[in-house]
């Protein structure tokens, strides 16, 4: 027991809540083992002796000490499916009377307070406590009281505040060891990687997508993206752009493909070829469709837009409708309800929204109508696409397309 106790004061000690993946039933052990693995991967970087496992409905990373809390927090909060994590202070309760137990968890609970008030200057606590480990003879508001008493008495700058404590304190009493922690970090929650097949994002450089390729990231869905540019007329920086901001999704969802297409031919044809109100529509057809092929080629299950209804002239009702009927693909619109300011605000949370708004051209502003159709009619759509040889231009896309693999920004 001595050696593990020791062990225990030689490492940290991380208590991972796993939100939605506990309420999965039958196949709550397939989530968890993959919430495991996804946390694995994600805390690779800091090296060797790093223990991820689960026990009871939760997961417990165990770490060498001497690693910035502040990084493990922050990857493990990025690994979709993680509710919460609460550093914590863990102590062995395998051996003793239940006395015994408590005064080893009151000198640990005491040895946090005193951490607190010399970091914080904390002056008053609660203690909050629970048993989840029913055959432990003490009640959770019994281990509360307790424990409340024994920083009462270790810690004597401190007193009781049940209203508005400096510090509410968590005693956690399970099968073989009790845990002592202070505060909860929220994770984004949601399902781990892997576990919702894979879709194709069509990535711009704008506000949308990447928040669009975030949000079905967290569901569990693995992603590959398609950018489209129209080179020359649009920059080699606005490539670099697209890059930038797919690496900041890829801190999310892990490395990830972006296929380029070169756009440009194809709306070349269009202008040439087709009513200028219709250039947007026809374009955003075009824009499908290659991307269908490549998620087919990829595996891709769906497509993925960041649109959103009613925002701009090619996102009316009507527009969309008209959009969908070029694919046979399902194609997911998360954001499609939202609320810009919202959608912003996510962007800003993620670490998008800077490099989303940096001004260099899309291709969609390239061959901009003054008047876009809003309300496009397909019959009238299918019957200026008859005027282009549609499969021609699309294979010619297809054959320059290049891809690219996108590391995490944060390694
Ligand atoms: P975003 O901020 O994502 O660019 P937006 O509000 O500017 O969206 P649009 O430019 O109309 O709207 O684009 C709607 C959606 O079409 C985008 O969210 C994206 O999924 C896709 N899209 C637009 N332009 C491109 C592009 N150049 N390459 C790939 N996908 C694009
Ligand atoms: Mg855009």
């Amino acid at each position: 027991m001595e050696q593990t106790i020791q062990a225990a004061a030689e490492r940290d000690t991380y208590i991972v809540r796993c939100g939605e993946v506990a309420l999965k039933g039958m196949n709550k052990p397939y989530f968890e083992r993959m919430l495991v693995e996804r946390i694995r991967r994600s805390l690779k970087k800091h090296g060797s002796g790093i223990e991820v496992r689960r026990d009871e409905g939760l997961i417990f990373v165990r770490t060498p000490k001497g690693l910035s809390q502040g990084e493990i927090i922050r990857d493990i909060t990025r690994v979709f499916g993680v509710a919460s994590i609460s550093p914590a202070v863990e102590i062995d309760i395998e051996e003793g009377s239940a006395q015994q137990i408590m005064e080893r968890i009151g000198q640990a609970a005491a040895a946090y307070m005193d951490r607190l008030i010399a970091e914080r200057g904390i002056k008053t606590f609660k203690v909050e406590a629970k048993r989840a480990n029913k055959q432990f003879p003490i009640q959770s508001p019994e281990i509360g009281r307790i424990i409340g008493a024994k920083i009462l008495v270790g810690c004597k700058v401190l007193s009781v505040d049940v209203h508005e404590p400096d510090c509410r304190l968590f005693v956690s009493v399970r099968r073989t060891r009790a845990y002592v922690f202070e505060q909860k970090v929220s994770g984004f929650g949601g399902l781990p990687l892997g576990s919702n097949g894979k879709g194709m994002v069509l990535l711009s450089g704008g506000i949308d997508s990447p928040v669009a390729a975030f949000l079905m990231a967290k569901r569990g869905m693995m992603i590959e993206a398609i950018h489209f540019h129209s080179y020359p007329y649009t920059s080699e920086r606005a490539w670099e752009k697209v890059q930038e901001l797919s690496a900041i999704v890829a801190d999310y969802c892990g490395r990830f493909t972006v296929h380029s297409v070169n756009l440009l031919p194809i709306q070349e044809a269009i202008v040439a070829h087709c009513p200028e109100e219709e250039i947007t529509i026809l374009v955003r057809r075009f824009m499908m469709r290659i991307a269908e092929r490549v998620a087919e080629q990829t595996g891709c299950l769906m497509l993925i837009t960041g649109e959103n209804i009613g925002q701009v002239a090619s996102q009316t009702a009507e527009a969309l409708v008209v959009t969908d009927a070029s694919v046979q693909m399902p194609v997911m619109r998360p954001l499609i309800a939202m609320e810009k300011v919202d959608i912003m605000d996510l962007a800003k949370e993620i670490g998008t929204y800077e490099t989303s708004i940096l001004p260099y051209e899309d291709c969609c502003t390239v061959f901009l109508p003054r008047h876009p159709a809003t309300k496009p009619k397909l019959a009238k759509i299918l019957e200026s696409e008859s005027l282009l040889p549609v499969e021609e231009l699309i294979a010619a896309a297809l054959s320059e397309k290049t891809s690219t693999v996108i590391f995490p920004k944060q390694q």
